[in-house]
C-alpha cells in the first residue's frame, strides 16, 4: 500500500493497529459527548503552548487508548497552541513501510495535515505570529507538527528539508531508539533500544547545526546524559526538555525519564525550558495534580520560573496523575499552582510565555 492510499483508506474508515508508546460554566465540549464542569478562572487570558503532545492520533485506530490530548479540548480550554507530534522511531506503526522510520512519519504527518490542518479545525503554525491569541475564540488553536525520534531523519540532512517544508518545527532528537544522533536516557521496556553511541554523534552535531539554520526547535527530551549534556554543549539557541520532572536524586542509576537538578541548571544556562509533564509515580511522591504544582515552585525557586514550562505527552499512553484525564485539566493545575503560592505572572511564564520564548528565537 503505498502512502496515498494508505491515507484514503483510513481517511474512509480507520486502521486499526498498536500503539508504542483543564470559564465560569458548564461547557458541552465540540464533539457533543463530554460536558465538564470547571468553575476556573486560573488560566483566563493566560496564553497555553504545549510544545509536546499527540493529539487525535486517529491514524492509530480504535486501540489506541490514549485520548488525552485532542484539538476539541484545546478549544475548550483557549489553549493558544499544542505541539502535534509524530513519533519518529519504530516503536511505533512499524509495519506500514517496512523499516522506513521517515515514511512512517511521514504518514503520521500527512494524517494530521489532511484530516486536522485542512479541515481547519486547528491552524499550522510555522511562525510564531502564526499563533492564535487565546482571547481570539473564533480561531481554531495552533499545531505546532513535531516529530519525536531523529530515527526518521533515516541519517540524512536533506531529511531535514523536507520535513520543514511540510512544517515540522520541532524534533525531539530521540525517543526509545539509539539513532544515528545518539543514545536515549531509557528503554522502552520489551523493546530493542539499538546500539549504545556514546554520546552525540558527527552527524548529530551536524543536525543541530542544520536544524538551527533553517529554524528548527532542538528538543532533547529522552536524550542519554552524556548525549544531553554534548548536545547542550555546542547548541547556539535555546533548547527545550519537552516532557520529564526533577529527579529526586543526582544519582544516575535511579533517574529514568527525570532530569537532575544539574542537568536542568544547564537548560537555564541556555536559556532554554524544561517542561514537566502529568505522569504518575508510585516510588516518588508525584501522584496528584497539587504534587505538580509544588514542583514548579520548587523549580522556580532553583532554576528561576522562565526556565520551567509545560510539556504535557498529552496521546503518549502514559498513566497520569490522579485527577488528571486530558488537556482539560490543566485547570486544576492553574489553581493549584496559585494554591501553593505561585502568581499569575508565574502561570503566564508556565503555561506558554517560556516556550513562546524559545520559539521566536529558533522557528522566528
Ligand atoms: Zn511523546
Amino acid at each position: 500500500m503505498n502512502r496515498r492510499n494508505f491515507l484514503r483508506t483510513f481517511l474512509a474508515g480507520g486502521i486499526a493497529l498498536f500503539g508504542a508508546c483543564g470559564c465560569s460554566k458548564t461547557i458541552l465540549s465540540s464533539d457533543g459527548a463530554t460536558p465538564i464542569e470547571n468553575d476556573s478562572k486560573s488560566l483566563l487570558g493566560i496564553q497555553i503552548i504545549d510544545p509536546h503532545a499527540h493529539p487525535d492520533m486517529d491514524y492509530v485506530g480504535a486501540r489506541w487508548r490514549d485520548k488525552s490530548a485532542s484539538y476539541r479540548y484545546m478549544q475548550e480550554i483557549n489553549m493558544a497552541t499544542s505541539s502535534f507530534s509524530a513519533v519518529g522511531d519504530r516503536v511505533f506503526s512499524s509495519h506500514l513501510f517496512g523499516n522506513s522510520a521517515f515514511k512512517n512519519t511521514m504518514v503520521q504527518l500527512d494524517w494530521w495535515l489532511e484530516g486536522i490542518v485542512k479541515e481547519n479545525k486547528v491552524k499550522l503554525v510555522l511562525k510564531t505570529s502564526d499563533i492564535p491569541h487565546q482571547s481570539d475564540v473564533s480561531q481554531p488553536p495552533g499545531a505546532i507538527l513535531s516529530i519525536e525520534g531523529g530515527d526518521a531523519l533515516e541519517g540524512k540532512l536533506d531529511n531535514i528539508d523536507k520535513f520543514y517544508q511540510i512544517g515540522v518545527r520541532i524534533i525531539t532528537m530521540m525517543h526509545y531508539h539509539n539513532n544515528e544522533i545518539g543514545d536515549i536516557m531509557k528503554a522502552r521496556p520489551h523493546s530493542d533500544p539499538g546500539p549504545y553511541r556514546g554520546g552525540l554523534s558527527q552527524f548529530g552535531r551536524r543536525v543541530i547545526v542544520k536544524m538551527e539554520d533553517v529554524g528548527m526547535v532542538i528538543d532533547v527530551a529522552h536524550s542519554h546524559p552524556t548525549t544531553f549534556r554534548e548536545i547542550l554543549s555546542v547548541v547556539s539557541k535555546p533548547v527545550i526538555d519537552s516532557h520529564t520532572n526533577p529527579s529526586p536524586t543526582e544519582e544516575s542509576s535511579y533517574h529514568g525519564r527525570m532530569r537532575t537538578w544539574k542537568e536542568m541548571e544547564l537548560v537555564a544556562k541556555n536559556c532554554g525550558v524544561t517542561c514537566t509533564w502529568p505522569l504518575r509515580y508510585h516510588d516518588i511522591p508525584r501522584r496528584i495534580i497539587s504534587d505538580w504544582a509544588k514542583e514548579i515552585l520548587v523549580m522556580k525557586q532553583r532554576l528561576g520560573i522562565e526556565h520551567v514550562g509545560l510539556g504535557t505527552d498529552g496521546g503518549g499512553g502514559y498513566h497520569p496523575m490522579d485527577g488528571y484525564d486530558d488537556e482539560r485539566d490543566l485547570k486544576k493545575l492553574g489553581d493549584a499552582m496559585l494554591e501553593v503560592g505561585l502568581s499569575r505572572e508565574d502561570i503566564e511564564a508556565y503555561m506558554g510565555g517560556n516556550v513562546l520564548r524559545v520559539l521566536k528565537t529558533c522557528i522566528s
